[in-house]
């Protein structure tokens, strides 16, 4: 059962391997009820669900191991708001390059995501940027080993692209009805903008 209504929703973080208590922290501070989802019965319980920065392929895995991956697919098909962070933006993509070999998403993104895509030398670096329906001034984002998106679907919407260096123009948020992935990992530098914006997503979808 889900708290369909309630003003309090319950997010989940899937705790399979990441930067699990960085986003329950960062939902907890906006007022949701957080909770780990590693288990079937776990991910039936929440009214939507966080994908964290982390590894995508061990997640992929570790997913399938556990019996959630078809769950998760599922329920994602069905409209469950989710937020996918980094390693989570690659999970909630309909189409990867630079996957490798077996790995598999739950999809639901009409996106075409490039995994590690700044490239091996430029690891990870930090930009201001402005993202659509995020209010007050640019987000710090951090990005780490971090995917783009390559092409996204008459659906998708664009909230943020990198604004300087070899990677400007790059698309780095987006945003497709209840569904929002950033390259970059909001959770690691205390602005709660980005969750806010996701907990108003989940608010708005359970009335
Ligand atoms: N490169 C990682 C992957 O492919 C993502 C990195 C991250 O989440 N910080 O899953």
């Amino acid at each position: 059962m889900t708290s369909s209504g309630r003003t309090r929703p319950t997010v989940g973080v899937l705790a399979l391997q990441g930067d699990v208590r960085e986003h329950v922290r960062a939902l907890t501070e906006l007022g949701a009820d957080a909770v780990p989802v590693r288990r079937p019965g776990e991910l039936e319980a929440v009214d939507a669900l966080v994908l964290p920065g982390g590894e995508s392929t061990t997640i992929d895995k570790l997913a399938r191991a556990f019996d959630l991956a078809e769950p998760l697919r599922r329920r994602i098909a069905d409209g469950m708001p989710a937020y996918g962070s980094c390693a989570g933006m690659i999970l909630l993509a309909d189409r990867l390059v630079d996957a490798i070999d077996g790995q598999q998403t739950f999809g639901g993104l009409d996106v075409l995501v490039r995994r590690n895509a700044f490239g091996r030398q430029v690891e990870s670096f930090e930009e201001d940027l402005d993202v659509a329906g995020v209010d007050g001034g640019p987000v710090r984002a951090v990005f780490i080993r971090a995917p783009w998106v390559e092409e996204a679907g008459p659906d998708v919407e664009v909230l943020a692209s990198v604004r300087t260096g070899p990677a400007a123009g790059r698309v780095v948020a987006v945003r497709q009805g209840g569904l929002l992935a950033t390259s970059f990992h909001p959770e690691v530098t205390g602005d709660l903008r980005v969750h806010a914006l996701f907990v108003d997503m989940v608010r708005e979808r359970l009335g």
